[in-house]
């Protein structure tokens, strides 16, 4: 990518979140991801400047130094920091304005600071696909926290069997953030049991909300709409995937309905979200030790019996298995953290420079690591258990809100693949990649907004559960 040569009409609209906005290339597989901001601070000052430019490089440092060796070499690309013209920004936000989803317009996108990041374009796959003209496909799921709180340090009951997910749709709903309910449960997509996230991914295809996406070719297909009302039009998608899932060879050849692809659709996505890089070459994937006796949410509406058969475990290395690790980081719970953080605080207010050598803003380099790695289990009620115990909390935010993405493409049926590469080999052909992105570092200021927001969400689910009973 040449820097001076930079031309919006290369690039088009994306996506975006809550914190960025994205564009992709429209011939290489890259994109650029800018950061937004609330439009009434928009006012440039040369301050704003850097702190985007301190904000761009912790996001990338955060990303490559800590998340990446919790989560996976293979599953994380952190990209790189780029300087681009001024000129080609205020072009490209004018450009991409019209696309925006009304819902997302409350920011805008920063064009002061030339500061963005440079990423690969996850929605394509790396592999060559010989000359298949089918595109590749890549679906986007935000999971969510995937376990209950098990800390001694939680108050509320219902927290122990209701999880965040579940409990948080209703006050959503309430403030008029979504329109439906999403009926997906975390804790079914993380159980590992294969039924159970059968029924997760359909959840999720029912109401996507912000936590799914599919993409053909590099194009959204398929995510919610602005406030939409109706349940997405599911025999639509199936017309979209079809190509993908009409069997080549075995008994029959041909037309799938609807029903069979998205059923083929949701199994291949879920065999992806199980399958661990080196399981192959060290024969048993190794089970994480998650969610036994804690994995089974009481507002999911997965049967019963599902429930209590249904911890078949993730393996430790599976994408999911991985993100599940560093989400239990979180082991003191919000309500065990708000008081660690206060000594911190307390601590802080007698000795202020010692702010920069805890590094609570960074910088997020191995000494960060160590300090998440090497916190004690017990409270000596030092500063520095404090300390390891709210940066663990904050790595464990990250992997609460990051997403995987899936990539899958069609291959030949002469191709010579990597045996774990390939997904149910008497099935429809595909080779995927799994990624994992969205791995910026939550701040420190926000834990008492986290504790505050915690307790309205469970008074609100404990008031408006109880009053339909
Ligand atoms: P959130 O509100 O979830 O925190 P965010 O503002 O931090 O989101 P991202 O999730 O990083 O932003 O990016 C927004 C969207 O852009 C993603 O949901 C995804 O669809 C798309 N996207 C981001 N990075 C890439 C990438 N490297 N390749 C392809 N698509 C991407
Ligand atoms: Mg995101
Ligand atoms: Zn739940
Ligand atoms: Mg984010």
């Amino acid at each position: 990518m040449e820097l001076d040569k930079m031309d919006e009409n290369d690039w088009k609209y994306h996506g975006e979140g809550n914190k960025s906005l994205v564009v992709s290339h429209v011939q290489h597989s890259r994109v650029l991801r800018l950061l937004k901001y609330p439009s009434q601070d928009a006012e440039h000052t040369q301050q704003r400047t850097e702190q985007a430019y301190r904000h761009i490089h912790s996001i990338v440092d955060f990303s490559k130094n800590v998340m990446k060796p919790l989560l996976g070499e293979a599953y994380v690309h952190s990209g790189e920091v780029v300087n681009l013209p001024l000129e080609f920004v205020r072009h490209l936000s004018l450009k991409v304005q019209q696309e925006r989803p009304e819902l997302r317009c409350d920011k805008v996108m920063d064009t002061f600071s030339g500061y963005a990041l440079c990423l690969p374009n996850l929605t394509h796959l790396n592999a060559r696909h010989f000359g298949d003209h089918r595109l590749p496909l890549c679906v986007e799921i935000k999971p969510k926290c995937g376990f209950l709180p098990f800390s001694g340090h939680v108050t509320k009951e219902c927290k122990r069997k209701v999880c965040r997910f579940c409990m948080h749709q209703h006050y959503k709903l309430a403030n008029g953030k979504w329109k439906r309910q999403s009926r997906y449960c975390p804790l079914d997509l993380f159980s590992g049991n294969k039924q159970r996230m059968y029924i997760a991914i359909k959840h999720l295809l029912e109401e996507p909300q912000n936590n799914f996406k599919i993409f053909k070719g590099g194009q959204l297909i398929f995510s919610c709409t602005d406030g939409a009302e109706q349940q997405p039009d599911l025999s639509a998608l199936a017309q979209q995937l079809r190509p993908h899932f009409t069997h080549s060879t075995g008994l029959y050849k041909g037309h799938l309905s609807a029903k069979a692809v998205l059923n083929e659709f949701i199994q291949v996505v879920s065999s992806a979200l199980l399958s661990s890089w080196n399981c192959s070459r060290t024969g048993e994937p190794k089970k994480a030790h998650p969610a036994e006796g804690r994995g089974y949410c009481e507002a999911s509406p997965v049967h019963r019996d599902l429930h209590r058969n249904g911890t078949n475990g993730l393996s430790k290395d599976s994408v999911l298995g991985r993100i599940l690790q560093a989400q239990m980081l979180d082991n003191l719970d919000i309500e065990g953290i708000y008081p660690l953080y206060k000594r911190v605080e307390q601590y802080l207010e007698e000795f202020p420079k010692e702010r920069s050598r805890l590094q609570l803003d960074g910088p997020y380099n191995d000494s960060f690591l160590e300090w998440v790695k090497n916190c004690p289990e017990e409270d000596d009620g030092s500063v520095e258990y404090a300390i390891g115990k709210v940066h663990q909390y904050r790595v464990a935010m990250t992997a609460k809100d990051c997403s995987v993405m899936i990539t899958l493409a069609p291959c030949e049926e002469d191709e010579v693949l990597e045996s774990n590469l390939e997904i149910q080999p008497s099935k429809p052909r595909l080779t995927y990649s799994v990624s994992i992105l969205d791995l910026d570092p939550k701040p420190y200021d926000a834990i008492p907004y986290q504790h505050k927001l915690d307790s309205k969400i469970v008074n609100y689910y404990v008031r408006s559960t109880h009053s339909k009973q």
